[in-house]
């Protein structure tokens, strides 16, 4: 099945004794025992449920791995994974993470004993100097998380391949239906399924997939221990937004192509921050491995003043944290997802006061251009 099937079908439209077409939400604890030592295929929500299995066979399909976990959130299945990497160790990530990322590994993981480097992981050389004996992992994101900076998976995995480690991807800004890492040669995709794959902006959710059986063996007792899975109703409203992903990027990148070309136009704006500028950075890279280029813009101004203006006066984009929903949103970075990073760190990376990030919906974009338009004028 090709991808916009397999959104819809990737059960094999296996059918229960009723012949429910949506998968129903089986909101139970626990399930009763067929007889002494013999469970029933489901024991316990916390290791596994019906509603959730289904979802999560859904997400193994579509990102092309062995097995796939859903989470609380997102950061639940990044701290899950963080835990397969056994310190005294060292881990590489890339320096544009996202916030909450970024401060599990300083603040969280270093205190259990990991080391990390932070470094562009476009830059395959610097990535290499870095390989030490201790290293376990590769952690990247691609585009990242708010500059837009590229990495190739696929160099990246070589890298990981040859020296024994774990190519870690976060591949929540351009789903698997624009980027597969695995078929690049990731071992482990995680993701925010808040994002884009329930796509809505109504429930918290996250996934780790993996390549291989060991690391599902591995991964399925951290997940059964730390406790932290995905709801019965909440994995229904995931996999209800999985069956117009399809839908919803093809309209989101169209949408953020004509707003990133309207952005770069704009003498108030310094600079555009955008995967899909065929003179940006990392443009032969995302054409080489992803079919897309997705929703996300940042952009910086000329003055602080009118960042706070624009977020004063949006209409139609909401003055919110997150991204990929069906809604466009527009952050302040330095107050809201980078308020942990050290200013003078910030300021070095370009995410100045005058910098914003957008997240492109499915609105109709000439709504959107107009409503920049007017919060951009004095
Ligand atoms: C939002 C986000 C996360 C964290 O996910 P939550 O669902 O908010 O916990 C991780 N990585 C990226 C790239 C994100 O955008």
């Amino acid at each position: 099945m090709r991808f916009e099937t397999l959104c819809l079908h990737a059960d094999g439209n296996k059918k229960d004794e009723w012949g429910t077409l949506t998968t129903p939400i089986c909101q139970s604890a626990t399930f009763v025992h067929k007889g002494v030592g013999v469970p029933s295929e489901y024991s316990y929500t916390r290791l596994s449920n019906p509603t959730r299995a289904h979802l999560e066979n859904t997400v193994a399909a579509l990102e092309g791995g062995e097995a796939a976990f859903a989470f609380s959130s997102g950061m639940s299945a990044v701290t899950a994974v963080m835990k397969l990497i056994k310190g005294p160790a060292h881990v590489i990530a890339s320096d544009d993470l996202y916030g909450g990322s970024l401060r599990l590994f300083r603040n969280v993981n270093t205190f259990e004993g990991i080391d990390f480097d932070f470094v562009n992981t476009g830059d395959i050389n610097r990535v290499k100097l870095l390989i030490r004996k201790d290293t376990k992992a590769i952690y990247c994101e691609t585009p990242s998380n708010p500059l837009m900076q590229v990495s190739d998976i696929s160099a990246l995995a070589a890298l990981a391949r040859e020296y024994g480690l774990l190519l870690i991807v976060d591949n929540t800004f351009l789903t698997p239906y624009y980027q597969q890492p695995i078929a690049l040669g990731a071992d482990i995709v995680i993701h925010s399924g808040t994002k884009y794959l329930g796509g809505h902006n109504d429930t918290l959710a996250g996934f780790a997939v993996v390549n291989s059986a060991d690391l599902a063996e591995k991964l399925a007792y951290i997940y059964k221990t730390i406790g932290a899975c995905l709801a019965p109703f909440d994995c229904f409203l995931i996999e209800r937004g999985i069956k117009t992903l399809p839908l919803r990027m093809d309209k989101i990148s169209a949408n953020a192509e004509r707003i990133a070309g309207w952005l770069r136009r704009r003498k108030e704006v310094k600079k555009v921050y955008y995967a899909g500028f065929k003179d940006s950075k990392g443009y032969k890279v995302s054409k080489k491995q992803a079919t897309g280029f997705g929703g996300m813009i940042s952009f910086e101004l000329q003055s602080r003043a009118l960042a706070e203006q624009i977020l004063c006066k949006v209409k139609v984009f909401q003055y919110a944290e997150s991204l990929g929903g069906v809604e466009s949103l527009i952050t302040y970075p330095m107050l809201q997802t980078h308020a942990d990073v050290p200013e003078k760190e910030r300021n070095a990376r370009g995410i100045t006061d005058a910098f914003l990030r957008i997240s492109v919906g499915i609105e109709n974009v000439d709504d959107l251009i107009e409503d920049l338009e007017q919060a951009f004028k004095k």
